[in-house]
């Protein structure tokens, strides 16, 4: 992490060329919460712009210990021998608060890290949702620009973070294990209903049965989700990742998606929706922090939860009040 920044125009030439380290830098003014670097950042976001989005975007979940490492390891190489550059963005929410993360251990896709058309990163998040859309989804930008082609961006399928990275993925591939119950994995219904393609993993040796058992009960379990937007229905299948068994097959469906949402439209219509939802979200974000950061508006909530305990006005009243002191004091600034 040098001090010494570069100009804007090294680090998006550096990007364009391809080059990692400039890559990795730009990457890291990106998660700064420095002010010079937000500008620096916003300044190479714009300029690549038009360089990126020629990828496909996989969002890749399940809870620690289904084998995503493992499942990612094989599946990159897989990608790799296609000829494609593969960049993997890993959301970590443990890393901010427990240094012992479990991206931090060294190991995790050993084989693939060493290869030059593989790009490894762990994404800081910097702990809160809009960190997520905003850190991962400029990162996504730049190693498209920088000429990866699959970006597939990890997730550990516990928290929140599932819905952001869905939010910017075009694919969502959720990894299960066969023989726990869905409680005990941690995924809730709502992380079901967004995965285009569940995998089992861990389908080896006496797990075989047991996962072909589950394959079917998720079958029938996502049928009873409405059809999606995307005229895509959801496929379950069953693979090894130790083993290499069942990876080129979400590969091909990944492909087959892909093919029909190019051609039936949903593929630009849903990125054009995420990137509008994706300001939005900022707009959001920003209005909430000038509201609820002003030191005036601060201590009149103070004085208002006092007057709704006492039953001096009610509730509904009393959000009224304070909004309109809001936008009188808006609009006096804006004179
Ligand atoms: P992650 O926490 O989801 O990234 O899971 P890992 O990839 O670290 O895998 C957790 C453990 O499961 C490791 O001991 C792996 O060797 C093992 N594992 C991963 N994939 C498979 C698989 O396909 N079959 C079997 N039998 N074990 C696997």
């Amino acid at each position: 992490k040098s001090k010494n920044r570069l100009n804007p125009s090294e680090y998006i030439d550096g990007i364009l060329k391809g080059d990692r380290v400039l890559l990795s830098r730009a990457i890291t003014i990106i998660e700064s919460n420095l002010e010079s670097d937000k500008i620096l950042a916003k300044e190479i976001v714009q300029a690549i712009l038009p360089s990126s989005g020629n990828s496909i975007r996989i969002g890749i979940t399940g809870v620690p210990g289904v084998g995503k490492s493992t499942f990612i390891e094989v599946f990159g190489k897989h990608l790799i021998q296609q000829g494609h550059r593969v960049a993997i963005l890993s959301i970590d929410p443990s890393s901010q608060r427990s240094k012992g993360s479990i991206l931090g251990d060294k190991t995790r896709m050993e084989e693939l890290a060493n290869l030059e058309e593989a790009y490894i990163r762990p994404s800081a998040s910097g702990d809160t949702l809009g960190g997520v859309s905003n850190k991962t989804g400029e990162t996504v930008l730049l190693c498209e620009a920088a000429g990866y082609d699959v970006i597939l961006i990890e997730t550990v399928g516990v928290g929140q973070s599932e819905t952001a990275v869905h939010g910017m993925t075009d694919f969502f591939l959720l990894l299960m294990l066969a023989g726990a119950g869905d409680e005990l994995q941690g995924i809730k219904k709502g992380i079901m209903e967004m995965a285009d393609m569940v995998v089992i993993n861990k389908a080896d040796g006496e797990n075989v049965r047991m996962s072909q058992m589950a394959k079917r009960q998720y079958q029938n379990a996502l049928h009873i989700f409405p059809q999606s937007e995307s005229g895509w229905s959801p496929v379950v299948s069953t693979a090894s990742a130790i083993k290499n068994i069942g990876i080129d097959k979400v590969w091909n469906e990944i492909k087959k998606y892909k093919k029909l949402v190019l051609e039936n439209g949903y593929f630009i219509k849903n990125r054009n929706h995420q990137q509008i939802q994706w300001m939005y979200n900022n707009i959001n974000e920003e209005l909430k922090q000038l509201f609820y950061g002003s030191t005036n508006i601060k201590s009149h909530l103070q004085t208002l939860e006092k007057d709704i305990i006492e039953a001096k006005i009610s509730p509904v009243k009393a959000a009224e009040k304070i909004i309109g002191e809001f936008k009188n004091s808006f609009e006096k600034n804006s004179k």
